[in-house]
């Protein structure tokens, strides 16, 4: 009798901006191993797959063997699982529609899924985090943008072509809106992620000549603001008010066509705490359908974002259909 060997490893890949991280998995979610490469030092997306793709196989045979690995899963910036690939990604080097999981799957010879890092985070929490056990709830990622991705009856809905869940590009305000990096105005995002927050400390600036530390910062950033709070510096504290104000009213819209038991926030900006969500918690009662007030849970994730990236990426990998070379 011919035993079947058993693949009980996939590689999970983070790309972001910055670095790409990738590690392999195994099937309880154990990072056996991780390694990454500058992301910006790949102008050419060709030069930077084929450079991903060396990098992998190192480590994979130095940890268990190409035989062991069952599929790849990728998390980027602006990817459509449903197209496998990034469009029109705004933070990363390769312009227009890369189709990603085909060029690595030709250089692995291994079955590639590839997903945006909301719908990433997203699975990390409902694998790993803390939406486990949830099959109705909503990641909202804030950062230097604003990404969601939302899992209706134990599944995510990802749209017609994987774009759901633009939260960040709703518009919140109509008339004399916001720029927003997406081309319109008025959206969500350019409220309430890191450039808006900036912005809004500005405006406060402008309007009076209260004293606030804030004045005295060398660099405006959601963290500075978020540190001038916990000194008490009112102006700041309005900052994060008038934010949550905004996310507030943003997520009651989201909230009451979803209906979901918990919104799990991640991101960089979910560290201002209780400056953001106090504000938050207070407008999204206001304006939420009224038969969910009271009853959808704020959660902040617990896991490190680049952990529970790549950990969702691996997750990923788990739900494409296997497909090896190297059986
Ligand atoms: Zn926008």
């Amino acid at each position: 009798m011919k035993l079947e060997r058993t693949k009980t490893r996939v590689v999970g890949v983070d790309i972001s901006g910055e670095r790409t991280t990738f590690a392999v998995v195994d099937i309880r979610g154990n990072i056996i191993a991780e390694d990454y490469i500058s992301t910006y030092d790949y102008a050419d997306v060709n030069e930077f797959v084929a450079a991903l793709a060396e990098k992998i196989v190192m480590l994979v045979e130095a940890n268990g063997g190409y035989e062991t690995i069952r599929s790849v899963g990728v998390s980027a910036p602006s990817a459509s699982f449903k197209l496998g690939s990034i469009v029109n990604a705004a933070n990363l080097p390769w312009k227009g529609v890369i189709p990603l999981a085909a060029m690595l799957r030709d250089r692995l010879g291994l079955a590639v899924a590839v997903a945006n890092d909301a719908h990433i985070s997203a699975l990390g929490e409902k694998t790993y985090g803390c939406a486990h056990g949830m099959k109705d709830f909503i990641v909202i990622n804030i950062g230097v943008g604003l990404g969601s991705c939302f899992f209706s009856d134990g599944h995510e809905h990802l749209g017609d072509e994987g774009y759901a869940g633009e939260i960040g590009h709703t518009c919140v305000v109509p008339v004399d809106g916001r720029l927003c990096g997406c081309g319109k105005h008025g959206c969500l995002e350019a409220y309430t992620a890191a450039k808006g927050i900036v912005k809004t400390a500005e405006q406060l600036m402008a309007e009076s000549d209260a004293p606030s530390l804030m004045r005295q910062m060398e660099k405006l950033s959601p963290r500075t603001i978020k540190e001038c709070c916990d000194q008490g510096d009112e102006m700041a504290i309005e900052v994060y008010r008038r934010v949550g104000y905004m996310l507030g009213i943003g997520l009651a819209n989201y909230a009451s066509v979803v209906n979901p038991e918990a919104i799990v926030f991640t991101g960089g900006i979910s560290k201002a705490g209780k400056w953001l969500f106090d504000p938050t918690r207070q407008a999204f009662e206001d304006n939420v359908f009224r038969n969910m007030q009271g009853k959808v849970k704020m959660l902040v994730s617990e896991f490190n974002d680049r952990e529970r990236d790549v950990l969702g990426a691996s997750a990923l990998a788990w739900v494409v259909p296997e497909y090896s070379l190297f059986k």
